[in-house]
């Protein structure tokens, strides 16, 4: 499986001003083209467990010294869990903004289809992997999603759950109440129901503690 589904593409045209420094304007825009999931982890920000932010790919403190990119220059945001923006931070592997990695150790845009298709990979019990040196790195190193495995699962279990859900309501609506076929779905859906409650419980006293 892929890490996110579906796979993030950025707009062309972003709808906010693509000069300036309030980047976090563009949050709605980046919200919709990474469907509403963190483009590093895959995690859903529905659930309340962390905040959401706008994350840089080439790091701000990087591009300072340059000044080749703009703070708003929509190609290089991502929209990010706070977990994952707090662990790369200002990491970055060469001196050029456009060497994105220098042997095992850099990054992969989260919009390229590369980032799943050549280097990470979800298992199928919700956690995140890897297929390359590369894609070790930055798992380990610059996200940490082997320290997060326990959290990464729960989310990701939480969330198939939530879509199954979702997708029974939708079929359900277009059942007659009281048939054969709306009594299976309703009895498919209060089964996941269930689940997804004990999830959202055990993902609750995980954050709390
Ligand atoms: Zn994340």
């Amino acid at each position: 499986m892929t890490v996110r589904i579906p796979l993030p593409t950025r707009r062309i045209t972003p709808t906010k001003n693509p000069i300036g420094k309030n980047w976090s304007e563009h949050k709605p825009d980046l919200k919709e083209d990474f469907n509403s999931h963190c483009g590093w982890c895959g995690s859903y920000d529905g659930f309340r467990h962390t905040y959401f932010e706008v994350d840089h790919f080439i790091p701000k403190s990087f591009f300072e010294l340059s000044g080749k990119i703009g703070y708003c220059q929509y190609d290089n945001l991502v929209y990010s869990c706070k977990f994952c923006n707090n662990k790369k931070l200002d990491k970055w592997p060469s001196q050029s903004e456009t060497v994105f990695s220098k042997g095992d150790e850099g990054f992969v845009d989260p919009c390229d289809i590369a980032y799943d298709s050549t280097h990470l990979y979800r298992t199928s019990d919700g956690g995140i992997m890897w297929k390359t040196k590369l894609g070790e790195w930055m798992a380990t190193k610059a996200f940490g999603f082997d320290e997060r495995d326990y959290s990464i699962k729960l989310l990701w279990n939480l969330n198939q759950t939530r879509i199954a859900i979702e997708a029974l309501v939708v079929l359900l609506a277009k059942e007659i109440n009281g048939s054969s076929r709306y009594n299976l779905i309703k009895s498919k859906a209060q089964e996941y129901s269930l689940e997804y409650f004990l999830y959202h419980k055990e993902l609750i006293e995980f954050y709390n503690g």
